[in-house]
This record gives C-alpha cells, structure tokens and sequence, in this order.
C-alpha cells in the first residue's frame, strides 16, 4: 500500500478566491473562484466562452451555470479538444500514468 503524506498547503491559496467583479461579464456582483478543471478551462477559452484573463478568476453564479451547461452541452468536443491540445505538451503524463 502506498503511504502518501498528504499535507493540505494549498488549501489556503493567495490569490482571490471572491471578488465583487465578475472576471467574465464584468458585471458588479458577488463572484467566486469555480473549480474547473483545467481541461475545462482551456475548453472554454477555445470556444471564446470566456477571456483567457478570466481563467481562474472569480466569476459570478450567471456565469457559472452557463459555464456549465456548455461544458454539460459539449463534453464530447471537449474529450476531443483536450486530446488534442494534451497530445502536445502532456505527453510526459501518458509514460507516468502508464508505469501505474
Ligand atoms: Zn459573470
């Protein structure tokens, strides 16, 4: 079995996890750092969803869910489009993930 010691560091990050800005629309309202993942960020930039300044940036709860629902909607391309995207720069991962 294997032993990880799992220190939780990064719980309590620096940058803004809440703003009164969206990063996306703009608009003055309470906004949150969302947890996407990094496929589905590069997803949504590709789609011109959102800025790529908006990466992981607070956005608001209109944002969000639509955010969502066009991940939901397209979860297909996005498996497609992160395959591509990946196969580029991630091809250290697939040898690692391989040995497990
Ligand atoms: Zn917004």
């Amino acid at each position: 079995m294997k032993t990880t010691l799992n220190v939780n560091k990064s719980a309590g990050t620096s940058t803004a996890h809440f703003k009164l800005q969206c990063s996306s629309c703009d608009e003055h309202v309470k906004s949150v750092r969302r947890e996407f993942s990094n496929q589905a960020w590069a997803a949504l930039v590709a789609w011109q969803e959102i800025s790529s300044m908006a990466v992981d940036e607070p956005i608001c709860n209109d944002c969000y869910f639509n955010f969502r629902d066009v991940l939901i909607d397209r979860a297909d391309e996005m498996r497609i489009l992160s395959a591509n995207t990946a196969s580029a720069s991630v091809s250290h991962a697939t040898a690692v993930g391989a040995r497990a």
